[in-house]
């Protein structure tokens, strides 16, 4: 039996997970019919520049282009959502009523920005951050001023997209529910860390406090009581895995679609792998062989090397398997993550989110420069390298052992870790 008995495969999601599947499927030796279904009408992208370079001119969209797409010999349907997967047909459906017969499936449709929650309407005109359309709005939006600009949620792509705002010269206000930025994913230490940098950089940053309300002209009333008048509203809420229109079809789904190790989707009806369905990237929930434990949760990761890995592995899984082996390999890549924030450069390497308790590693916080461990249980699950890039990868082979040497320091003491283990 051979890969080439796979005659048609759809791959579901145009972004930098399904582009990388795609790549996997043609260099493991598939030559059948390939479909890239793309909601968006852009090729592949790559989206880290979206909320850093784009937004200060130092890049254009076209800059961002993933390359690699033309040599792929696939039809591309961009513009085009799938609006439903029938497993029984083994057909994707298109929005506008086109069916694709598929073989094999890959699923790889990310995530969309969290859309504002509150019972009140968002303001007429606020703007959300995910894709190549939104950044230019939001860079059109910046490139006159100076003006009022108002962040809400202070996450990676809050804190990036004021970061930006302030370099721009605009006035700044950024509101967190949390008591710090970034704290339910890096924990408090980093969180101060990165309010310092905002505090230093002019943003007026107010924690502990949420948006109740938007009054007419774009005011906010926040629930301390100030009110906040902007120009341009940012909604930095966080992403949300794009899984509604699987809703029905028979895959396991909860908060993204759930997989097996090897990154074969799991159907509704008792977690069994369905045949020859894989996914990748933010869509994707899994159990990590090194970070979840039995019996936990599955792992969701929203990080750009996690999204390129997992494509091409759900590829390769997806060749086997339709080639007659039982499973394929599990996923157990150690994520990686950086961002740049004012000044601060972050690289992180597995899952702070996971941890219990943290301690420093290495370095001198009151210096911001350092590397904090995240641990679980007395096990390393994550480590966060402040204005020490390359420091980060030394703790990658670490992450899942048992740490016996760090420094013993203040930050070892209960109630410092992230709050909530998560996305
Ligand atoms: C502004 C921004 C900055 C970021 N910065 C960093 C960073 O500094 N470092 C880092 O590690 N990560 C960063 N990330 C995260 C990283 O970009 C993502 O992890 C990565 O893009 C995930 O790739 P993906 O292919 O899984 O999903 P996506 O990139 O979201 O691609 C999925 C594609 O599927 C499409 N789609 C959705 N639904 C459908 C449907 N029904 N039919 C067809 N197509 C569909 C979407 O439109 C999208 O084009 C950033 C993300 C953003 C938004």
């Amino acid at each position: 039996v051979t890969a080439t008995q796979l005659d048609r495969v759809v791959v579901v999601g145009a972004g930098l997970a399904g582009l990388r599947a795609a790549e996997a499927l043609r260099a493991g030796g598939f030559a059948g019919r390939l479909d890239v279904v793309g909601a968006e009408r852009h090729p592949p992208y790559t989206r880290p520049p979206l909320s850093k370079a784009v937004l200060v001119g130092e890049a254009t969209l076209d800059d961002c282009a993933l390359h690699g797409a033309d040599a792929l010999d696939a039809h591309w349907r961009l513009g085009a959502p799938a609006a439903a997967l029938d497993l029984s047909a083994r057909e994707i459906k298109l929005f506008g009523g086109e069916r694709l017969p598929f073989d094999g499936l890959v699923l790889a449709t990310g995530a969309h920005a969290r859309p504002w929650p509150g019972d009140a309407p968002a303001p007429a005109g606020a703007l959300v951050l995910r894709d190549a359309d939104d950044a230019e709005r939001l860079r059109a939006a910046l490139s006159t001023g100076p003006r009022r600009v108002l962040v809400v949620g202070a996450g990676f792509i809050g804190s990036e997209v004021v970061s930006a705002a302030a370099a721009l010269g605009h006035a700044v206000a950024l509101v967190e529910l949390e008591p710090q930025p970034l704290a339910r994913l890096l924990g408090p230490q980093a969180g101060a860390l990165i309010a310092a940098a905002h505090r230093a950089h002019g943003v007026g940053l107010r924690t502990g406090t949420t948006v109740e309300r938007f009054a007419a002209g774009g005011a906010a009333h926040l629930s301390d009581g100030t009110r906040i008048a902007a120009d341009v509203c940012v909604l930095a809420l966080g992403a949300v895995p794009s899984s509604g229109w699987l809703e029905g079809s028979g895959v396991a789904l909860d908060r993204g679609i759930v997989c097996a190790a090897d990154l074969r989707v799991l159907g509704d009806d008792g977690a069994a792998p369905l045949d020859r369905v894989v996914a990748a990237g933010d869509v994707v929930r899994w159990p990590h062989p090194l970070l979840t434990a039995p019996g936990e949760e599955p792992l969701g990761v929203g990080h750009w090397s996690n999204a390129a890995e997992q494509g091409a592995h759900a590829a390769r899984t997806l060749l086997a398997t339709a080639a007659g082996v039982e499973r394929g390999e599990p996923f157990g890549e150690i994520p990686t993550f950086w961002s740049a924030i004012h000044d601060l450069r972050l690289r992180s390497v597995g899952v702070p989110a996971l941890a219990d308790e943290t301690c420093l590693l290495e370095g001198d916080l009151s210096e911001r420069r350092g590397v904090i461990g995240y641990l679980r249980a007395g096990r390393l699950v994550g480590a966060l390298a402040i204005d020490a890039n390359r420091r980060a990868a030394a703790y990658r082979d670490r992450i899942g052992q048992p740490l016996t040497d760090a420094t013993p320091s203040a930050l070892r003491s209960t109630g410092t870790a992230p709050s909530t283990p998560g996305r």
